[in-house]
Order: structure tokens, then sequence, then C-alpha cells
């Protein structure tokens, strides 16, 4: 089998309704914005897919360095494509999600080919995990308190906060939903690179003490040292490398360092799924483990397929809040049934329209 093209399918993304804002600083939910299907087509008539966010960005990569270089070649040599697309990236500097889209898509058409669910093809460890909500932010306290109720009677058995990135707030915050949802709910932070180390210290030193399961990506992921600063000065278990550049070879870096108390992983930030199984096997080489950054079918797989990995992760974006559809009433998600990334569960009417225009030809 080879790979007869590589096509980029743009598409309009619906505006996020409702909105939703993250914390101060950062930009919240996308307006209508344009995106993309990466397409790679075969001899054989099997054909992968995979979605990215920023279509006029994938279309730049692919016309001017990936279609060039993998027309041609053999779709099922990933680890070989993997390192192309590193070579490629040491001229061009890709955005990170790029080697991810181009993965994904290739693990897409493995698993069509072969008639399997990518989990399958990486090695099946279970068929569900638990899922937490991961808030956006609210406007006060009280307000998350409820979120948080509403969360706990929709099944979910572990809550995950995004707020306002103001360290004593948040403080606050914290210390009242412990107070609020008792010692038993494992309660998780996630700075979103909002602090610098003075502020994480303290943020941190709160989150200890209300016995917080994790500290997530309190500051910038480019100084190693300062993480590994943090983690001499407060207890919280640090939960680090999400977003950090060069996948599993940055992890490793953070893990030497001796502050990763459990790193990140996703196809989105690792480089697809073979960036995201390198990283999960390199922390579990170090009995660490990888949890899985962000919602989508992409990332269930990587749920299913690493075992040391304990949550999926489930936006909670609105209020009243809504409980997606890839979890159960138990707080579970489960495993993807279509043959390989099984974007297709979503599509009750058939593909996007642009997409499958494409697909038909
Ligand atoms: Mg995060």
């Amino acid at each position: 089998m080879i790979i007869t093209a590589v096509e980029v399918v743009r598409v309009t993304v619906p505006a996020y309704d409702p909105p939703f804002v993250w914390r101060t600083g950062l930009p919240g939910s996308e307006p209508e914005s344009d995106g993309a299907w990466l397409v790679i087509r075969t001899d054989a008539g099997v054909t992968g897919i995979a979605f990215a966010l920023r279509g006029a960005m994938l279309q730049d990569v692919v016309d001017r360095r990936i279609r060039a270089d993998f027309v041609g070649r053999d779709p099922l040599a990933r680890e070989l494509l993997w390192d192309r697309i590193w070579e490629l990236d040491r001229i061009d500097r890709f955005p990170i999600f790029v080697q991810g889209v181009i993965d994904v898509a290739l693990w897409d058409l493995a698993g069509k080919a072969a008639k399997m669910p990518v989990y399958q093809l990486l090695g099946s460890y279970r068929e569900s995990l638990p899922a937490y909500a991961s808030t956006v932010t609210f406007g006060s306290i009280e307000e998350y308190l409820d979120v948080a109720d509403q969360c706990l009677e929709l099944g979910y058995s572990a809550i995950k906060l995004h707020a306002w990135g103001d360290a004593r707030r948040d403080a606050r915050l914290c210390e009242a939903l412990r107070e609020h949802v008792g010692p038993d709910v494992p309660l998780m932070y996630d700075g979103s690179a909002g602090f610098d180390l003075l502020d994480a210290s303290y943020l941190g030193t709160a989150l200890s003490a209300a016995d917080y399961l994790w500290y997530e990506e309190p500051m910038r992921e480019f100084s190693v040292t300062a993480y590994s600063w943090l983690a001499e000065r407060v207890d919280v278990p640090l939960l680090v490398a999400e977003v950090a550049e060069g996948a599993h070879m940055k992890t490793a870096d953070f893990i030497a360092a001796g502050c990763a108390a459990a790193v990140r992983t996703s196809t989105g930030l690792r480089g697809g799924f073979t960036g995201a199984m390198r990283t999960a096997h390199l922390a579990d080489a170090f009995l660490l483990r990888a949890e899985v950054h962000g919602p989508g079918v992409a990332n269930r797989h990587l749920c299913m397929a690493i075992s040391n990995t304990t949550y999926y992760e489930s936006l909670i974006d609105s209020n009243p809040v809504r409980r997606p559809s890839d979890v159960d009433a138990a707080g579970n998600t489960h495993a993807p049934t279509l043959p390989g990334v099984g974007f297709e569960e979503a599509w009750a009417d058939g593909a996007p329209t642009e997409l499958a225009a494409a697909l038909e030809d």
C-alpha cells in the first residue's frame, strides 16, 4: 500500500454555544473559525482522516512540506513517517499540533485497513475509564460549588478546576470546594500557565493543605528549572509537560529533573498516538502516571490503551452543566467501537458537507 494523495479539506467550525471563558488574560471559547480535515488516500482505497482546528496553518504545512514527502510512501510505516515529520520540523518549526494531526490520520488509516479500533491496534488495556469533570472558569465561588454539585449528581467522581488565575482568590476557591465536597472526592487544579514561581508556590501550598490530587501547569512550561524549584517548595503532586514542545523528548527532561509526580500525554500536543504512547511508556519506566490531556475520540483510545493512566478529561463548559455524550451516567467513558479512530461516531447525518464531497471523489 502506498500513499497517493494528502489533502486538506477546509471546514467552517461553528462558534461555541454557549461561549465560555478561561482564566483572566486568556481568550475564551472560539468564535466561528477555520478548521480542516486532513485526508490521506492510498492505492488500496483505504483513506485516513484527522481533524485540525487551525485550517490555514495545516494547509500551509501540507502544501509546502508534507505532501511532497509523503506521497509514494507506505502509510503503515508510521515510525518512519513520524521521524520524517521531525526532520521537516527542523526547517519549518511546525505548530505543535501538526505532528499530531498527521499521525492521527495515519493511525485512522491503519485501523481501517485492519478493521480494528485504534486502541486495539495499540494494545488494549481496558474498555472503560472514569471521567473527571474539568470545569471552564465560572463567575464566583458560589457558582463553582453549584457546578460541582451538578457534576457529582451527573455521575462524575472527581473534579478539576480551571479558575481565574489570581493565586489568592483561586486558593480560597480551592479551599471552599474541598470544604463543600468533603474529603473523599478527588480534586485537581489546572493553572493554564498563569503564575510565576512566587504565586505558584503560594497556591500550591494551599492545594497541599486541601489535599488536591494534582496541580497542573501552574507556570509556563519553558523552564524545567522553575518546575524543579516549585517541586521543592510545595507538597501537592505536580502534573507537568502538557504543552512543552518536543513530545516525549521534553517530557524526559521534566522527569529527569525530578519535578514530575505525573506527566501529561495527548494526541494533540505529544505528536499523535505515536508520540503519546512514547510519552506514556517513558513515564511507565519511572512508575509515573501519564494522564491524558483533553477530551475527544482520539484521546479516548489513549485512555483505553495506556496502563498507567487513571482518568478521562471531560470538559464542563456551561451552567447548567451538560454531561457530554461520551460519558455515561456512572461517570465513565467507554472504548470507541468503529474501525480506525472513529470520528464518524459523531456524525448522525453523515460526514460534514465539505468532507463528504472530498471523500466521494
Ligand atoms: Mg491542562
